[in-house]
């Protein structure tokens, strides 16, 4: 049997059948008890011990399901009807190999949830601006007074949600491209494609087949779903010719035949059929040129909805924005400072660095993820007064900047945080903005923004 028709006989019924979960986090805890209730035979494969995972196993084991800890084994995997792999785990470790030789269905959670999702869909993948324009998407439904589900990468797992049961007019689903790999049928009614940057390439080999797995996310749809999708990335464009859905493109560039476009700084317009309409920037107080990005692609998607005009420039005024993105902690003496701590790659540390002004102090520096940081010599060299640089990264980057300002090497975060404050004068930017991940330091980035605004607020002696 075809992998399609395999996948369609276990989706139509899961009981009995044994459905191998591999990952142990916030996921793959959710698809399992997902699982267990659609009365399949669960056993979860994870490379942690026992005693790295806190009440998990217990949890798991009170619901009869099986566990396989510190290890992943082929025995186990072989053994399934179906794997279903958690976002965080390598989809190329050889036990998945050999179940895939072999030729077990191996879907990811979203997939899983898919098969029992009977709402409309709005799915968000890119590299960057993904929880920003979901949030925002989410925030503009419910004040059209829509009950929504906000969830899947961001927050809440899908499964998690329907083991919930509870009601919705909207399901808006963050998905990562590494989700996107293993779908099967997801199928979103409207799928977003913000941009194609560098990042993760620790995981994906080049560029190409990054892309190739954001454009996943339309692979299913048909001639009645949509694609809201970024017409100034030149990778998105080259998507065009493989989507079947209705097109509806955003642009930084100015005006389009139809679409939702910038006309001015402050003014976005969206045209159909129907007419145009025009929102405007002013009152917004997210800020920066890749928020317009994201105000755009929300527009577009809010517009497919049907919420209306004067409902959607409302809520685009009254959205606060996301902690750790672009963040202002405050301002002391001249002296403004910011945490962005979820810039974990390049790209969006290049976007902090342009949305900002004055000369900016800029700590940098975690986890290398393996690409290059040449892309952001640029504005480094236009914008940096300083660079105070951390982590596992330190020395890549040293070289690749120490000749375009002054370079410090620090120890760790409150280091970092003194030192930019010795440097800052009047008019002066901090900006914690590290294009690295943070696990060589911190828990996950939200721990490397809450300790940075800590120091930042100890230090400045309270409240901006
Ligand atoms: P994601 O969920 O894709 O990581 P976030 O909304 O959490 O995206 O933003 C992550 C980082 O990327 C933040 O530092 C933010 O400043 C930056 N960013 C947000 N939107 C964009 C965009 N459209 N283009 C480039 N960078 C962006």
């Amino acid at each position: 049997m075809n992998k399609e028709l395999q996948i369609d006989a276990i989706k139509k019924d899961l009981s009995g059948k044994r459905v191998v979960v591999v990952g142990m986090a916030t996921t793959g805890m959710a698809a399992a008890e997902f699982l267990v209730k659609q009365g399949a035979a669960v056993i979860v494969s994870e490379q942690k011990a026992e005693h790295e995972l806190g009440a998990s196993p217990q949890r798991l084991r009170s619901l009869g399901v099986k566990m396989e800890l510190g290890k992943h084994s082929p025995q186990t995997f072989l053994s399934g009807n179906l794997i279903v792999l958690s976002p965080g785990v390598d989809p190329a470790i050889p036990p998945l190999e050999q179940a895939r030789v072999k030729g077990i269905p191996i879907v990811s959670e979203v997939e899983l949830a898919s098969w029992f999702i009977n709402l409309p869909l709005i799915a968000i993948t890119g590299t960057n601006g993904k929880s920003t324009t979901t949030s925002l998407i989410g925030h503009i439904l419910s004040g059209w007074g829509k009950k929504v589900f906000v969830g899947g990468n961001i927050g809440i797992p899908l499964t998690n949600h329907l083991l919930r049961g509870e009601e919705a007019d909207y399901i808006v689903a963050e998905i990562s491209s590494f989700q996107l790999e293993a779908i099967s049928s997801f199928r979103p009614w409207i799928a977003l494609l913000l941009n194609v940057g560098e990042d993760h390439l620790t995981r994906h080999p080049t560029l190409s087949s990054y892309a190739a797995a954001k454009a996943r996310i339309f692979l299913n749809q048909g001639p009645k779903d949509w694609a809201v999708i970024n017409h100034d990335d030149a990778i998105v464009r080259t998507l065009i010719p493989q989507i079947r859905a209705q097109l509806l493109t955003f642009s930084r560039e100015g005006k389009k035949e139809t679409g939702v476009w910038l006309e001015d700084r402050n003014t976005i317009v969206y045209k159909n059929k129907g007419g145009e309409e025009r929102f405007s920037l002013t009152k917004v107080k997210i800020k920066g040129m890749h928020n317009c990005e994201n105000i755009m692609a929300a527009i577009g998607a809010a517009k497919v909805c049907g919420v209306p005009q004067g409902v959607l420039q409302k809520s685009l005024e009254s959205f606060e924005g996301l902690e750790h993105r672009l963040e202002l902690v405050g301002e002391w003496r001249g002296v403004s400072v910011y945490n962005d701590s979820k810039a974990t790659n390049v790209a969006s540390a290049i976007t902090a660095l342009q949305s900002l002004e004055g000369p900016i102090i800029l700590l940098a520096g975690g986890r290398d993820k393996g690409g290059a940081y040449s892309p952001l010599r640029g504005i480094i060299k236009e914008r940096a007064k300083a660079l105070i640089l951390m982590g596992e990264a330190q020395s890549r980057m040293q070289a690749a900047f120490q000749d375009l300002a002054p370079v410090h090497l620090v120890d760790g975060m409150e280091d970092g945080v003194i030192l930019a404050w010795k440097l800052a004068q009047g008019g002066d930017v901090i900006l914690l903005s590290p294009a690295c991940s943070s696990f060589d330091m911190f828990q996950d980035y939200q721990e490397r923004g809450r300790i940075f605004k800590e120091m930042v607020l100890k230090l400045a002696g309270g409240e901006g």
